[in-house]
C-alpha cells in the first residue's frame, strides 16, 4: 500500500513510521520545514524512545520518506492519514478543527483515483461528515471515502502500542473502505489485535468516551487520596484493594498531581462541550474536569504546606517538568502549575528533566533556574519536589541528594518512595495519600 501521512507529529511520524516497518511505503509530509529538514537529516524532531531507530531503517529500505508539499504523495497514495494537532479552541474549549479542515481542502485538490482519507486526528462526532462535504465541494470528482480511525498510542510506549494495540477501530460510511483499511493493519490482524469496523460517528466517540474514561479513573484516585489523607488510610493499598477487582483493573489507579499532556485535558474539555451541545450533558466527565483543573494548582499548596507553610525565599528543587515520563511533550504538564503556584508563594524554583527542559522554558516562569541533573538540582534547596516519576528519580542516590540540600523536605508526587527510606536519610517525606503517616 502507499501511504501519505499529513502532520508528522507524535502521531503522525510514529505511525508513518510503524506502518513502513509493516512494509507499506509511507510519505510523511509536515507544514513545519525545520521537522522535515531535521528528518531529511537523521534526526528527530521530538523524543520517543525506539523511534530514531525503526525512522532509520526504513528510510535506508527505501519505505519512508518526508515532504513539506503534499501534492504528489497524495496523488500517489492509496490511503492518506490526517493526523494534524486538534488543540482546544481559544476561548470556548471545542476541538480546533482549523487544521484538520485546512488539510481536507489541500487533499480534495490532489487526490487521484479512489483514495482513502483517514482520520486519526483526534476529532468530534460529525467532523468525518465535514471532512466529506469539504471534499466533494472543492472537487466534486474526488472519488475518495473518509474513515475515522483514531490513534489511541500512548507517548512514551508509542511504538509498542502502535504495533501491539489492544484493538484497532475504524469509521466508514463506505464498504471500498474496509478492504482498504483491513489491507492497511494486515501485519497486526494476523498478531490478533481486534479490529472493530463501525460506522464513522461510533468511532469518532469511541476515541473520546476512552480518553475520558481513563481521566475519570485518575481523578477518581486522586480524590480518594485526598480522602484517605484525612481518614487515617493509604491510597496505594486502596489502589490495590479495588484494582485486584476484575470489573476495575489495575491501571490509571496511581494517585499523582493530576493528569496533564496533549490528550486527556482538551478531549475531555471537549468531550464535554459535544455532549452539551447535543442536550446530553456529561456531568461525570464535567466534574472530572473541574476536579483536574484544581488539582494541580493544590499540589502547590501541598509543598508550601509541607515547608511549613512558608516558601517566600526558599529555594525549591523540582525534577520532572513534563507530563509524563519517557517524553519531552510538555503540553499542559501539572509542573507548570506547581511551578507557578510556588513562585507566586515567593519561593525560588530550580528544576531538571531529562527529555523536557528545552520544550519547558518558553513555558515557564522565566524566573526558574534550570540544573544539569538532578543532584546539582537538589543542590543548595530547601525541600524537593518529585513530579515526574522518571525512571532514573526512582532510584537516586539518597544519602548524596540529602547532603547537598540545605533543607529536609522531601514531597513525592508520584508515591515512588517509602517513607522509611527517605526519614533514615533524615529527609521528612510527604507523599499523597498516606493518611497513615500523619
Ligand atoms: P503534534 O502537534 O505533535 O503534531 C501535529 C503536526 O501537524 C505538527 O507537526 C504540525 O506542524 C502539523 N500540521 C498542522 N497543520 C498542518 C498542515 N496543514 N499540513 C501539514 N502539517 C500540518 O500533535 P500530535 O500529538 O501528533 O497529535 C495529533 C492528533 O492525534 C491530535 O488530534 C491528537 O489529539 C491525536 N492523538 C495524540 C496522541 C498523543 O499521544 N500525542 C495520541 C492519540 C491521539
Amino acid at each position: 500500500m502507499r501511504i501519505t501521512i499529513i502532520g508528522s507529529g507524535y502521531v503522525g511520524l510514529v505511525s508513518g513510521a510503524c506502518f513502513a516497518d509493516f512494509g507499506h511505503v509511507v510519505t510523511c509530509v509536515d507544514k513545519a520545514e525545520h521537522k522535515i529538514e531535521a528528518l531529511r537529516a537523521g534526526r528527530m524532531p521530538i523524543y520517543e524512545p525506539g523511534l530514531a531507530e525503526i525512522v532509520a531503517s526504513n528510510v535506508q529500505a527505501g519505505r519512508l520518506s518526508f515532504s513539506t508539499d503534499l501534492a504528489g504523495p497524495v496523488s500517489e497514495a492509496d490511503v492518506v492519514f490526517i493526523a494534524v494537532g486538534t488543540p482546544s479552541r481559544r476561548g470556548d474549549g471545542h476541538a480546533d478543527l482549523s487544521h484538520v479542515f485546512d488539510v481536507a481542502r489541500d487533499i480534495s485538490r490532489h487526490v487521484r483515483g479512489f483514495t482513502v482519507v483517514a482520520t486519526k486526528s483526534t476529532v468530534p462526532v460529525g467532523t468525518g461528515d465535514e471532512v466529506d462535504y469539504i471534499i466533494r465541494m472543492v472537487n466534486p470528482n474526488a472519488d475518495v471515502a473518509v474513515v475515522s480511525n483514531p490513534e489511541f498510542l500512548r507517548e512514551g510506549a508509542a511504538i509498542e502500542d502502535f504495533k501491539r494495540p489492544d484493538r484497532i477501530v475504524v469509521g466508514h460510511a463506505d464498504p471500498r473502505a474496509v478492504e482498504v483499511m483491513t489491507e492497511v493493519y494486515r501485519p497486526l490482524y494476523l498478531n490478533a489485535a481486534p479490529i472493530l469496523f463501525t460506522s464513522r460517528r461510533t468511532s469518532e466517540l469511541v476515541k473520546y468516551a476512552a480518553n475520558a474514561f481513563l481521566a475519570l479513573k485518575i481523578t477518581f484516585i486522586n480524590e480518594i487520596a485526598d480522602l484517605c489523607e484525612n481518614v487515617g488510610a493509604n491510597v496505594q493499598e486502596v489502589s490495590r484493594g479495588i484494582g485486584l477487582d476484575k470489573r476495575i483493573g489495575p491501571k490509571f489507579l496511581n494517585a499523582g498531581p493530576g493528569y496533564g499532556g496533549s490528550c486527556f485535558p482538551k478531549d475531555t474539555l471537549a468531550l464535554v462541550k459535544t455532549a452539551q451541545d447535543s442536550n446530553a450533558p456529561l456531568r461525570l466527565v464535567e466534574a472530572t474536569v473541574a476536579v483536574n483543573d484544581q488539582r494541580k494548582r493544590a499540589m502547590a499548596r501541598k509543598v508550601v504546606a509541607a515547608c511549613g507553610g512558608r516558601v517566600r525565599g526558599r529555594t525549591i528543587a523540582v525534577l520532572g517538568l513534563t507530563f509524563k515520563p519517557n517524553t519531552d511533550d510538555m503540553r499542559e504538564a501539572p509542573a507548570i502549575s506547581i511551578i507557578q503556584g510556588l513562585i507566586d508563594a515567593g519561593a525560588r524554583v530550580t528544576a531538571y528533566d531529562p527529555q523536557g527542559m528545552e520544550q519547558a522554558r518558553p513555558l515557564l516562569d522565566p524566573h526558574v533556574a534550570y540544573a544539569e541533573d538532578a543532584y546539582v538540582c537538589a543542590h543548595g534547596a530547601d525541600a524537593l519536589v518529585i513530579v515526574t516519576e522518571w525512571d532514573q528519580f526512582r532510584a537516586l542516590d539518597l544519602d548524596r541528594l540529602a547532603a547537598g540540600m540545605t533543607g529536609n523536605v522531601l514531597v513525592d508526587l508520584r508515591n515512588i518512595y517509602r517513607s522509611e527510606e527517605i526519614e533514615k536519610r533524615g529527609l521528612r517525606y510527604t507523599c499523597l495519600g498516606d493518611g497513615l503517616a500523619t
